[in-house]
């Protein structure tokens, strides 16, 4: 193999982002992904049926399109197209109706009855400054450059969402539509800073959508791999990186590992304090996945869900937070929080004519190992009556299972690690990208900003490296 510049390990949108990063800035780059196949937690293949095509990790790509590196990159020369439903999310509830989010704000806040005003002035406000503090929030702690924006997004973002809800929405149905979005930062709604997962995903739905991308997630992992060969990168897959020593001499190696895979192959090399302070950095909740290959369309009573590419299945607020403090404390959940995607109703490209693709996953304790496919079908079935009858197959993922398709994901997080206040700032340590040792990074979702598919990691940790070797 011709001597690489830099070598990052693990293929998913942050190690991809890196890599595109350091090939701009004219370094040869070579990425070892463990897996067969290339993307991470952005990938998709026929996990059900022949002709059935499902996202293995992530669906909804709203961080993707918003994310101020990913944007720069001609992903559309090579073949991503976003897919933006009529409806960003749906809440449904027993009564057969359900609150929607649309793109505009007016029309969205206009159904809210008494809290029309409210969500009007919170959404608007965050809207309208975004461009003053996307760079912030969507990067390492830092002095902002707009530090009045800034800080009147950050007093609400510290907040839990459940006591945001409380305090801004008087109807039930406005609180509970936002701690659904605010639950996908899995951690449970009464801890500070959870609204600011509300805040952010929530605006991401007036800003660019929450969109999905044609064909399937793998489609964007398969732009930004065609783009990185462009600039000389390339992508080894199926070769697992087991230690640092394997590795052949390179400027830097960035590594798109969470804390315990990373440890598991520079553990050698590192000092015994940073060690510890990275086997003491805490996992959270695990997931349960099931994807669905569909006969039809899921029949749900409130027709406003079938316009959503998103619906939020757990009825009130008081329901959410059930599920999230079980899962939260290792109980799994009887009724669970389901998030659920219906890519297929506006991309048919991903099934056989006439059929239908579902994904869904619910939060439970890390590692539990209880089948939780009867409560999630039970819970789709109390706002979609028939919706068994119409499956065809169907694939299910446990936490353990989601851990061994990606070794960042311990005991089935997909946050690569806890975001709540003590590790959401400094993850996984105050150093963030950097290690003790010269060279080596960490440039995976458990460095800022965190979990999702925006490239922000790996393009921050690749900004170090290429400053670090100035
Ligand atoms: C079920 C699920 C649903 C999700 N839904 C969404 C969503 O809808 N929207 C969204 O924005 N985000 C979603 N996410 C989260 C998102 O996928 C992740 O935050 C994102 O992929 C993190 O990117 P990353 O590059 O940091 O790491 P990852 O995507 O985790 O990639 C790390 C890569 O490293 C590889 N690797 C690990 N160890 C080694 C080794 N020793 N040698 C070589 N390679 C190795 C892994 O195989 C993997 O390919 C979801 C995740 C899951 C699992």
């Amino acid at each position: 193999m011709p001597q690489p510049d830099a070598i990052v390990i693990g293929s998913g949108p942050n190690g991809l982002a890196a890599a595109i990063a350091l090939g701009q800035a004219g370094w040869k780059v070579t990425v070892f992904e463990a897996q067969p196949t290339i993307g991470g937690g952005c990938r998709s293949a026929e996990l059900t049926l022949p002709g059935f095509v499902h996202d293995v990790c992530s669906a909804v790509h709203a961080t993707a399109a918003a994310s101020p590196f990913l944007r720069t990159l001609p992903l559309s020369k090579y073949g991503v197209e976003w897919i933006e439903p009529p409806v960003m999310v749906a809440h449904p509830f027993d009564d057969g109706t359900a609150a929607i989010i649309e793109r505009s704000i007016d029309a969205t806040a206009a159904a809210f009855g008494r809290d029309r005003e409210s969500y009007t002035r919170l959404f608007g406000g965050l809207v309208r400054s975004w461009p003053r503090i996307e760079a912030s929030v969507l990067g390492p702690l830092r002095w902002p450059r707009h530090p009045f924006a800034m800080a009147a997004f950050g007093m609400r973002a510290l907040r839990s969402a459940d006591g945001l809800a409380r305090s801004t929405f008087s109807e039930e149905r406005t609180r509970a539509l936002f701690g659904g979005i605010a639950a996908h930062g899995l951690v449970p709604l009464d801890r500070p800073l959870t609204a600011g997962f509300g805040l952010v995903l929530g605006a991401m739905a007036h800003i660019v959508g929450w969109v999905i991308t044609r064909g399937g997630a793998q489609k964007l992992t398969d732009a930004l791999v065609a783009y990185l060969r462009t600039l000389g990168g390339e992508v080894i897959a199926g070769h697992r990186v087991t230690s640092l020593d394997e590795l052949p001499p390179a400027r830097a190696v960035l590594c798109d590992l969470s804390p315990r895979p990373f440890l598991q192959i520079a553990g050698s090399r590192l000092p015994s304090s940073y060690r510890r302070s990275l086997e003491r950095y805490r996992y959270g909740m695990g997931v349960f996945k099931v994807d669905w290959a569909l006969d039809a369309p899921i029949p749900w009573r409130a027709e406003a869900c079938s316009r959503a590419s998103t619906v939020h299945i757990c009825g009130t607020m008081d329901e959410l937070n059930r599920s999230e403090h079980d899962a939260w404390a290792g109980v799994a959940p009887e009724r669970p929080f389901v998030l659920l995607v219906q890519p297929t109703l506006f991309d048919p490209s991903r099934a056989p004519a006439g059929k239908h693709t579902a994904w869904a996953y619910c939060h439970v304790p890390s590692g539990s190992k209880v089948d939780m496919l009867p409560r999630i079908e039970a819970q789709i079935e109390r706002f979609a009556p028939g919706f068994r009858a119409r499956i065809l197959k169907r694939a299910v993922a446990s936490p353990a299972d989601v851990e061994a398709h990606n070794a960042n994901y311990v005991g089935g997080d997909i946050g690569s690690g806890v975001c709540d206040v003590p590790q959401f700032f400094t993850r996984p340590t105050w150093r963030t990208y950097s290690t003790p040792v010269r060279g080596l990074y960490i440039c995976s979702a458990s460095t800022p900003p965190g979990v999702g598919v925006h490239g922000m990691c790996g393009y921050f940790a690749a900004q170090k490296a290429l400053a670090d070797a100035r």
